[in-house]
């Protein structure tokens, strides 16, 4: 059986930061954002990275996950969890969330990650027998019976935060909000709680 000390490497992937690197850590890519909305006189230079930060979470976690089997849902786990902490930061980001078509890009990007959840747990309910035996600390995990529980919670503990996440994002009220944005919030919670169903059933 292949050896995956994955968990006990702190950054098993160059491009998946540690948690608490900071949006002002990643590219430069694009540290200027003209808004639609504005003029050619007018352009806003954002101060912030935050959304491309969440374009390229969204991206890596979607394209692991498309891409990946069932053995390598740590990794997965991995991206998950980094989109849902870069739309996380986003949504606390005083520079973003007063621009309108931030708020919408921002949920257009959660609905993403909703839908990459589906797979997720698609993943985890695959019958595969494969699994990698991993560390944790100097824990070994060497049964099929471990590695399954801890990967459930690692999902279960993904999809509690992507509540919270939409609960304080549906707390911004129909002021800040359209109906669309509202109706795509509570379509993505009502799918996240059907995923958190699915995975207290397996
Ligand atoms: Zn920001």
């Amino acid at each position: 059986m292949t050896y995956y000390p994955s968990l006990a490497r702190p950054s098993q992937n160059p491009n998946i930061p540690d948690n608490d690197s900071s949006a002002a850590s990643t590219s430069s890519y694009a540290q200027t954002i003209v808004s639609p909305t504005t003029s050619s006189q007018e352009i806003l230079v954002q101060s912030c990275q935050c959304l491309a930060v969440v374009v390229f979470a969204v991206e890596e976690f979607e394209s692991s996950c498309n891409s990946g089997n069932r053995i390598e849902l740590d990794g997965i786990i991995a991206y998950q969890k980094e989109a849902i902490n870069s739309c996380r930061s986003m949504g606390d980001c005083s520079s973003c969330m007063p621009r309108r078509e931030n708020i919408m890009l921002l949920i257009l990007m959660i609905e993403k990650i909703v839908a990459a959840c589906g797979r997720v747990v698609a993943l985890y309910r695959d019958s595969s027998p494969d699994w990698p035996e991993l560390l944790l600390g100097d824990y070994e995990i060497n049964s099929s019976m471990e590695w399954e529980q801890l990967i459930r919670v690692l999902i279960l503990l993904q999809l509690k935060a992507l509540t919270e996440l939409l609960a304080d994002l549906k707390m911004m009220g129909t002021s800040v909000l359209r109906e669309r944005q509202t109706t795509s919030l509570v379509q993505a919670e009502a799918r996240v709680s059907e995923l958190e169903r699915d995975m207290h059933a397996i």
